[in-house]
């Protein structure tokens, strides 16, 4: 039955309608998928088959008594860092090993809503923090397309188990690129929300400004079934938007006729990939055929968002991660004072890129240094926000690459950590404004044999 697993989520959508098969059966093609590339991809830290066949069974009860959602009975994978109730969420850090959280995320209870049924936990960058998901404490995943190359991240094991047809889709995060960058290096849809659109209630926070949730899917249209189920206003989060949920999937029925498309000039640069360009180019050229037309633009402050996203994310990733002191939050390391105590969880508990960044925000926001950095940062953020919304007089969407290149070996950029940080140059600016953007394959049929194209658009929802 694995062939199952290969199908879209629409198309299994239909094939549960129509009685083909039973959601135990679709869940159980993607078990048997799980176990046969598990041991080379690496998607997942946690496999949950029980719940999953406990779930499947209640989707096919409530899909006999018709009227459930297309979500119901669709076996899909969270990103480590969303709580789920009972279920092991380590945040991808030894710290929170073993913890398993009282409640559900807001999105998880959405997905619940819909009869979703949870495949397991993704690998991903330690808090979130990296573009390879080689920072993850427990395990390196690999990309499914060349398995001696990194998936991207920090979403990576999201993105790799829906490229690795091991989920129909995956929640992944985004602060400043880990959604939109590993489904490019990946090969499948990716797209981060508008801030504000989906609740972060029950997310581990990064870096609150900017954190969001958001789907990676197979096509546009899927990754539309999964937004328009978990965005909404949440009341336990208050920059949830009050804004109503629009159907995305019947908006994928417009076309492109008319629409003008921004290219931006400064997103085009020395030292990206030709295969990259190349991809991204055709990709804006099959809008341009479509009835698009593209607008050169410029986004002056483009070479900002980088120092401005690595001055404010380590600020408050300082502020966030205090919680993990081993008393409220975190597997406590003894110590002869709490002090030592402190220092002991948190030294033994934390990776090396984790340390590196509650070391630079610490340091960024002490007293002295704080209108130096943080301040000036947050100035420069409204410079690069000003950017696009000057661009948005001018064009309805903005066309760029994701990344500068395709995926790079496993190893490749460790040593680096300004190289690795170098991989989201082309994602940053976009959370940095508040705006959504997407990262998706030109083909428009999935299929292993299909080389994947690069494109990322943000636009005002
Ligand atoms: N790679 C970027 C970072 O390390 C983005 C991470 C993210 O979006 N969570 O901060």
């Amino acid at each position: 039955m694995s062939e199952l697993s290969a199908l879209t989520l629409e198309q299994a959508a239909a094939g549960l309608r129509a009685r083909e098969f039973s959601s135990v059966e679709l869940t159980q093609a993607v078990l048997d998928r799980i176990g046969s590339v598990e041991p080379d991809v690496r998607a997942y830290l946690t496999v949950t088959a029980d719940e999953a066949l406990t779930n499947a069974r209640a989707a096919d009860q409530r899909l006999r008594n018709g009227g459930a959602s297309l979500l119901c009975g669709i076996p899909g994978g969270i990103k480590d860092l969303i709580a789920t109730r009972g279920i092991q969420t380590t945040a991808g850090s030894r710290i929170l090993e073993g913890f398993k959280p009282p409640y559900n995320a807001f999105v998880i209870e959405q997905l619940r809503r819909d009869g979703y049924v949870l495949a397991g936990k993704c690998n991903l960058d330690e808090f979130a923090m990296g573009s390879s998901t080689e920072n993850s404490a427990y395990q390196v995943t690999h990309n499914p397309f060349a398995l001696d190359c990194v998936p991207g991240g920090s979403s990576g094991g999201s993105a790799a188990a829906v490229a690795a047809e091991e989920a129909f889709f995956a929640l992944g995060t985004d602060t400043g690129g880990s959604i939109r960058q590993p489904a490019s290096l990946c090969g499948v849809v990716g797209l981060k929300p508008t801030y504000g659109r989906v609740s972060r209630w029950g997310v581990i926070a990064m870096a609150s400004s900017l954190d969001q949730v958001g789907p990676l899917a197979r096509t546009v249209r899927d990754a539309a079934i999964v937004l328009g189920c978990i965005a909404g206003r949440d009341e336990l989060d208050s920059t949830s938007t009050t804004r109503p949920v629009p159907d995305y999937l019947s908006a994928c029925e417009r076309g492109v006729k008319g629409l003008r498309v921004g290219v931006p000039k400064e997103y085009f640069i020395d030292g990206m990939e030709p295969a990259v360009e190349q991809a991204v180019r055709a990709a804006i050229a099959e809008l341009v055929r479509q009835g698009a037309v593209p607008v050169e633009i410029s986004l002056p402050h483009t070479d900002y968002a980088l120092p401005t996203y690595y001055v404010i994310v380590p600020c408050e990733v300082s502020a966030n991660l205090a919680r993990f002191d081993g008393i409220r939050y975190g597997v406590p390391q003894p110590g002869e004072t709490m002090w030592e105590a402190y220092a002991n969880t948190r030294g033994s508990g934390f990776g090396a890129e984790v340390k590196r960044r509650i070391m630079l925000g610490t340091y960024a926001l002490s007293a002295g240094y704080h209108d130096a950095y943080y301040v000036q940062a947050q100035k420069v953020r409204t410079l690069i926000k000003r950017d696009f919304e000057e661009a948005f007089e001018q064009v309805d969407v903005i066309a760029c690459p994701a990344s500068p290149s395709t995926a790079f070996p496993i190893g490749a950029k460790t040593e680096d950590p300004v190289q690795m940080y170098l991989a989201d140059i082309f994602t940053l600016a976009i959370p940095l404004a508040g705006l959504p953007a997407r990262a998706y394959e030109a083909a428009s049929e999935w299929s292993h044999s299909q080389c994947r194209e690069r494109l990322q658009v943000g636009g005002a929802q």
